[in-house]
């Protein structure tokens, strides 16, 4: 791989304190990657303000890796997501975190057995991240809370709730990110539980098809986690993509200088 567009940096509570932009870029240039994508939480106040420190640093870095900035915000209601992208103006492009429970202290759903609801409660949260601002869906589908289920918690499974998710919901949802340019990842996640990844693998292949991109990103909370993928890497060959298929955050950076003129024709 040559991009890792979903690295933590210590803003991240989830993160180790040592993720520092130095240790980062030193990491990422062991694991020979061209490009890393510094992405944090917004779980705690001054996000903006951690951003415009990382620009800093990047100007004056100088080495192999090219520096990234952006932010995983979390889908908080239809086209929303916890805070407004335009509240981080130095983030170059914003994933979007649609099954983030674990840190939602609210239960995401009434009956916790019933996959049913939790199968439309993980396509409506996909479904609501489409317009939100967002550029990349982050580990689509993939929910921590029912891959590392709480002992003693009664949880549907998670081969039973994607058995429930309607493929032409499905297909629907994804014409709908073609349409918007958005992008999905593809990240070690993905790999974490078995039925996830033939589930996974079969959504990629359609996204393929639609002509839909794909952001690598390695969700690393530590150093030795940038750059690794894991089993996602054979993944990712056997969907055999091409450049074209791999999203950078260049498209997002020419999507947003293209704003502005639109904005001048509708004006008139
Ligand atoms: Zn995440
Ligand atoms: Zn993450």
């Amino acid at each position: 791989m040559e991009r890792d567009l979903h690295v933590h940096t210590f803003f991240s509570p989830c993160a180790e304190p040592t993720m520092s932009f130095e240790a980062i870029l030193e990491a990422a240039a062991r694991a020979g990657l061209y490009e890393v994508g510094l992405v944090d939480h917004p779980h705690r106040p001054g996000l903006d303000r951690h951003q415009v420190a990382l620009d800093r640093a990047r100007e004056t870095h100088r080495g192999p890796v090219h520096a990234w900035i952006g932010a995983e915000l979390e889908v908080v209601g239809f086209q929303r997501l916890a805070i407004p992208p335009s509240q981080l103006p130095a983030a170059d492009y914003i994933l979007a975190a649609a099954s983030h429970y674990d840190v939602v202290r609210a239960p995401p759903v009434i009956h916790l057995e019933d996959p049913f609801e939790w199968a439309d409660r993980l396509m409506s949260d996909l479904e609501n991240a489409v317009g939100s601002g967002a550029h990349v869906i982050a580990h689509p589908f993939y929910a921590y809370v029912l891959v590392h289920p709480t002992p003693g918690v009664r949880l549907a499974a998670l081969d039973d709730i994607l058995a429930e998710i309607r493929p032409a919901r499905v297909d629907r949802w994804l014409e709908s990110l073609a349409r918007e340019g958005m992008a999905l990842e593809i990240s070690p996640r993905a790999c974490t539980h078995l039925g996830l990844e033939s589930f996974l693998e079969g959504v990629y292949r359609k996204a393929k098809q639609l002509g839909i991109q794909f952001a690598t990103g390695s969700d690393a909370h530590r150093v030795g986690a940038i750059g690794a993928f894991g089993q996602a890497e054979q993944l990712i060959r056997r969907l055999e993509l091409g450049e074209r298929d791999l999203w950078s955050p260049t498209y997002a950076i020419r999507a947003r200088a293209r704003t502005p003129q639109t904005n001048t024709i509708r004006g008139h």
